[in-house]
């Protein structure tokens, strides 16, 4: 099969990394000749958010894919019309899109999510109580986009833009479960992932899998993973993100229609990968066992503050000695403060064990410039 994909970031590498062990030929369409796909696939620079660029694309292709949701949905639409299969396809990728549109469909649908209020325009009267979370329609990604109103005084800060205000949790755990469904209608849903801080450390950024739930919890998120692979008419892996309140009640806050940064500690710590899923749902091919293999864990290797340029991963010769920890790089290479580089994935035999290993790598590593 030629499967086409729209976007050349760690995403779309991860994933022709785990797929190339089938028979099949990747293509890759990215602004940027340098991305993380290049080397690795029949590569196009072209623009994903381009009309002609993504159909010239995509139109020889057996199926078209994204690994970014911000794509030019109307060019994928034409590509259905003309029988180019398209997953996810284009309408739930259009409603992923915008927060608008995703706040409505999640009420349209009964899935469980704060509550909130529309601003089309600049000059219209907000009534949505304080505190509040206001998240841009559209062009918000990884925490830009997003703020929070506390008090009278922070709506000098308010953006005028089109946005969603939504009522802010309290919130005990941030979770997420990834979802995967096959045009056959088969579906299968990863055991959930938690994003732990350590508040002595400030550390935010690992990812940790089972998470610690308890049934009840877990029922709450089987149900909405089901509410949503129903409602979205659409064969795809998506990743569920979600706030676990401190009444033990969950809500959704958002879903990306496409692998994420909450699984990757599949590579090693399920029985298979979210990239491998991913690979069965564009071939309409049995869903893979998502069993945990054990405890995994997950830490960003991000590019340091202050440093920009050539990259350089110190301390990961130290970290490569450490049994059972894998590490992941995106074949970037250049840095810059924040970046996501790589990341490295640890397996234990209980929770305590994963935590004191994730702090001992997060000690042992910087991303920095030479
Ligand atoms: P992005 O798409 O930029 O990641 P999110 O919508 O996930 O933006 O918001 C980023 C973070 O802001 C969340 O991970 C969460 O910590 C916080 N946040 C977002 N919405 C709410 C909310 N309604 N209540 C409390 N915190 C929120």
């Amino acid at each position: 099969m030629k499967i086409g994909i729209l976007g050349g970031g760690q995403l779309g590498r991860m994933f022709i990394q785990e797929a190339l062990k089938y028979d099949d030929d990747f293509y890759v369409l990215d602004p940027n000749p340098d991305c993380s796909c290049a080397n690795i696939s029949h590569f196009t620079q072209g623009n994903f958010n381009d009309y002609d660029d993504v159909l010239a694309f995509g139109k020889d292709k057996d199926v078209v894919t994204v690994e970014i949701e911000h794509v030019n949905v109307e060019a994928l639409a034409e590509l259905e019309n003309r029988g180019v299969k398209v997953i996810p396809n284009s309408k739930i990728i259009k409603i992923i899109q915008q927060k608008i549109l995703q706040k409505e469909f999640y009420q349209f649908n009964q899935i469980p999510s704060p509550e909130f209020e529309i601003i089309w325009n600049a000059d219209e009267k907000v009534i949505f109580p304080l505190p509040l979370v206001q998240k841009l329609n559209t062009g918000g990604y990884d925490g830009r986009g997003v703020q929070i109103l506390k008090e009278e005084g922070d709506y000098e800060k308010f953006w005028k833009e089109p946005s969603v205000l939504e009522q802010l949790v309290d919130i005990d755990k941030e979770l997420s479960v990834i979802v995967a469904k096959n045009e056959n209608g088969e579906t299968k849903t990863f055991p959930v992932t938690e994003m732990v801080a350590d508040p002595k450390l400030n550390l935010l950024d690992f990812n940790i899998c089972p998470a610690d739930i308890s049934v009840e919890t877990q029922i709450q998120i089987d149900e909405i993973a089901q509410q949503f692979l129903d409602n979205a008419n659409s064969p795809g892996l998506f990743a569920i993100e979600l706030f676990l309140d401190k009444k033990g009640k969950v809500w959704v806050n958002e879903t990306a229609p496409r692998l994420h940064n909450s699984g990757h500690q599949s590579q090693e710590g399920n029985a298979n990968s979210q990239f491998e899923q991913f690979y069965r749902v564009l071939k309409n091919l049995p869903l893979a066992d998502t069993t945990a293999v054990g405890f995994s864990g997950m830490l960003n290797l991000v590019g340091e503050e202050n440093y920009l340029g050539k990259v350089k991963y110190q301390g990961l010769e130290e970290v490569l000695k450490l049994p059972k920890t894998y590490v992941h790089l995106y074949g970037k290479t250049e840095t810059k403060p924040g970046r996501k580089m790589g990341h490295i994935n640890v397996l234990a035999d209980s929770r305590e064990e994963l935590m004191e290993k994730l702090i001992q790598v997060k000690s042992l590593v910087k991303v920095v410039a030479e």
